[in-house]
């Protein structure tokens, strides 16, 4: 069994993180003050994950947990930059559906309480309302990301909104009723002024931040001159491989195919 202790937008880890493999005492105390647990089947195995709020995580750092070696707590972000992919994967699944059931309290529809579906059932894992027979599974928002090309060189875009000062990719939410491949096309025309051609597959990345899925493509760049639209990217540059400014940190997708471009090098 893996467990995983979460608090807010951190997660909990011992030196040999980031699960708790065993369930010592410390763990069932912590476990014990949780505000909310779900017990699911993640790549890993068997796992349960459990979220402080900010006075019961201070009490467990402080308390049952202080006894655990080389214990720290640490944004999940940066979890995902220090472990491999496999072996944060049972607590990224963990972070999606915690934070998930925060929001999955009353029916959307006739605001009863909602509750559990039973283990057996054809449900499972979802929550149902018992006054009006609704479901409601975890929700996924699906998101595209892109990395463009231009013969040797790749677009990076910088985020108005970032404090700091690194590149990421040309990136957006799926909206409702579009493919993936109008997405790519549209984030890129919107954010770049740029129409893109040969869409290629990478590959994808559950982000609970709070619920979404990545995406990820290559591109080819077609047409259009690249201009940011001033609102979300304030700047863009093509890179050659050997010139790319600060990225994103290890552990996202931008970084994979970023990393897979640098190799160009
Ligand atoms: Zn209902």
């Amino acid at each position: 069994m893996n467990r995983y202790i979460f608090a807010g937008q951190d997660i909990i880890v011992p030196a040999a993180g980031p699960s708790f493999d065993d369930a010592s005492g410390a763990w069932a105390a912590a476990a014990e003050a949780a505000t909310g647990s779900r017990e699911y089947e993640a790549g890993c195995g068997r796992c349960v994950a459990v979220m402080l709020d900010e006075g019961g995580a201070e009490a467990a750092m402080l308390g049952a947990l202080s006894e655990v070696e080389g214990l720290r707590r640490i944004p999940l972000r940066q979890a995902l930059s220090e472990y491999p992919a496999e072996a944060i994967k049972g607590a990224l699944r963990g972070a999606a559906l915690l934070r998930w059931l925060e929001t999955a309290r009353y029916c959307g529809a006739c605001g009863a309480p909602l509750a559990d579906k039973d283990a057996g059932s054809e449900d499972y894992g979802a929550r149902s309302c018992a006054a009006c027979g609704r479901a409601y599974f975890p929700r996924i928002s699906p998101a595209v990301i892109v990395l463009i090309r231009k013969g040797p060189r790749a677009l990076l875009a910088h985020n108005a909104r970032f404090k700091s000062g690194f590149f990421g990719l040309i990136a957006g939410f799926v909206e409702a009723g579009e493919t993936l491949e109008e997405a790519a096309a549209r984030e890129a025309l919107e954010e770049a002024g740029i129409v893109i051609e040969n869409l290629r597959y990478a590959k994808s990345q559950p982000w609970p931040f709070p619920d979404s899925l990545m995406v990820a493509f290559t591109a080819d760049w077609a047409s259009g001159e690249a201009r940011p639209d001033g609102v979300e990217i304030g700047e863009l540059r093509w890179c050659l491989p050997s010139e790319l400014p600060e990225i994103p940190p290890r552990g996202s997708v931008a970084r994979y195919l970023l990393d897979e471009f640098a190799k160009e090098g």
